[in-house]
């Protein structure tokens, strides 16, 4: 299938699904299979005097690290704990991405190690989910070199699980359970959050954009949309239980609301999620800026609560390379966004994807990378190398670019970066910023870790109780991508 006749595919009116809801019987179908697991795991607790245990392998993006919360939600409620080691779990789950080749790769390694386990202890569960799983050759390999998985399913039944667990456990066949076009969305699933206090809201799942480097929107479907009624009953509802900063999540928020049937965009959204009480914060991603619209930039500047920050993916400087990208967007066309929301809300911070070695990339187009690096002046980005992917247009290209040539410009790339982003957090010293504690800091449990409005990184001194709150906090020094600071006072 060429790359048109793949856009026509996924185009074609009749795979256009209004979005539904998973039926209320549905649901109850699937918690009657936790149930039931859950009573086998109690039974195999008075027996053997232990808790039977799960691990749950993430990999990827936001949206993945949302879903695998969801899976450890469903698990916890079949009466599962936690394990640290995945070789002694009795459940492992590997939630996986196709985006980039070498987590394909770390995926196929762990699996081989996982096999010994398996062979000492029939009975762990072997599960594979995620992006990676919706690719058919992905499937077949699977089936072929590594016989020792149990159930495999993809993007958009992750929501069958139980079924899935509970059919494996009955009949010990290994199942495979992928449908190519998305269904309902299932709301109302368990799910375990990470933090107490704060938490991701999905808003909108899949991608219509196609980018021609991008496996996404195969593998994730089509753009749907939640309806604005069941976010907001689930951002109230993390309001009840204490959360104070919402992040929404989705492919290309930007779109949100197109073919929902109810008259709202992501700006509606933004202004009723801001209205629920106890919310503090609100952040999103990812924003597409073909589909950045005024009504957005607006309800930027005038939500109270959505933070004066937004993470907005350019990839490439040059208008050859984007138009080969499909990105539907120019360099100037890009600074001029810029310059629109920097002009409406002063002080916002932008950060960026930035994509090097797309096929055809050499030294004219890289530069053009580096110019709108330095005219923006980005306060942090994600930087990657392309990675080829199978499927997508941008893998037959003819101009794939040499590995050293691709080396050379990524830390070219990185040094204009690293300057720009030092230099704007060295303007911050000696300020003081609203913090919300998020974590105890990895390398010091006697420091805290916590963001500021705008999304800088501050370290500093406090305890684990404090974490949830916010503090005035003084900038004293800055890194790259850090910045260390001291409590003024707790706000
Ligand atoms: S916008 Fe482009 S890069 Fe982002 S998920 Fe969609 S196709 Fe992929």
């Amino acid at each position: 299938m060429n790359y048109n006749d793949m856009i026509r595919y996924y185009t074609e009116e009749k795979r256009l699904k209004e979005t539904v809801k998973i039926s209320e019987e549905e649901l109850l179908k699937q918690r009657d299979f936790i149930g039931k697991i859950r009573k086998f795991n109690e039974d195999y607790e008075k027996k053997n005097n232990r808790k039977r245990t799960m691990h749950i392998s993430t990999f990827g993006c936001q949206m993945n690290a949302h879903d695998s919360e969801k899976l450890q939600g469903i698990l916890e409620e079949m009466g599962y704990i936690g394990c640290d080691d995945e070789m002694k779990a009795d459940v492992v789950i590997y939630n996986t991405c196709c985006v980039r080749e070498n987590a394909e790769n770390k995926v196929y390694g762990n699996l081989g190690y996982l096999k010994h386990s398996k062979e000492e202890r029939p009975d762990m569960k072997i599960i594979l989910c995620g992006c990676m799983m919706q690719q058919d050759t992905v499937i077949d390999t699977i089936r072929k070199k590594y016989r020792h998985v149990d159930i495999i399913f993809g993007t958009f039944n992750l929501y069958k699980m139980p079924e899935l667990l509970y059919t494996n456990i009955m009949t010990g066949s290994p199942i495979t359970d992928i449908w190519k076009e998305h269904g309902e969305i299932a709301e109302d699933l368990p799910s375990v959050r990470k933090y107490k206090y704060k938490a991701c809201v999905n808003i909108m799942y899949g991608c219509d954009n196609f980018c021609s480097y991008c496996i996404v929107p195969y593998v994730r479907g089509r753009e749907r949309s939640r309806r604005s009624e069941d976010i907001l009953k689930e951002v109230r509802s993390l309001a009840h239980d204490g959360v104070k900063e919402i992040m929404l999540l989705g492919q290309n928020v930007n779109s949100y609301g197109k073919n929902l049937g109810e008259n709202i965009t992501f700006a509606k959204l933004l202004k009723m999620v801001n209205e629920v009480e106890g919310i503090e914060r609100i952040r999103f991603m990812t924003s597409h800026p073909k589909d950045l619209s005024e009504e957005l930039i607006y309800a930027i500047r005038d939500c109270d609560k959505v933070c004066k920050h937004i993470h907005l993916p350019f990839q490439a400087g040059n208008n050859e390379i984007l138009r080969r990208m499909n990105r539907k967007y120019t360099k100037e066309r890009y600074l001029e966004l810029i310059g629109k929301i920097r002009k409406e809300i002063p002080g916002i911070a932008v950060t960026t994807d930035i994509m090097v070695g797309f096929p055809g990339e050499g030294r004219k187009e890289i530069e053009d990378t580096i110019d709108v690096i330095k005219k923006v002046g980005f306060s942090n980005a994600f930087t990657f190398i392309y990675s080829k992917r199978t499927g997508t247009p941008a893998a037959i290209m003819e101009d794939q670019v040499e590995e050293d040539i691709v080396k050379e410009n990524f830390n070219d790339v990185l040094k204009a970066l690293n300057e720009i982003i030092l230099e704007i957090n060295k303007e911050k010293v000696g300020k003081v910023f609203s913090v919300f504690a998020e974590e105890v800091s990895m390398g010091n449990s006697e420091f805290l870790t916590g963001k500021t409005d705008d999304n800088t990184i501050v370290h500093f001194r406090g305890s684990d109780d404090m974490l949830g709150n916010f503090y005035n906090v003084k900038i004293t020094d800055c890194k790259t991508f850090y910045t260390v600071g001291e409590i003024v006072e707790e706000n």
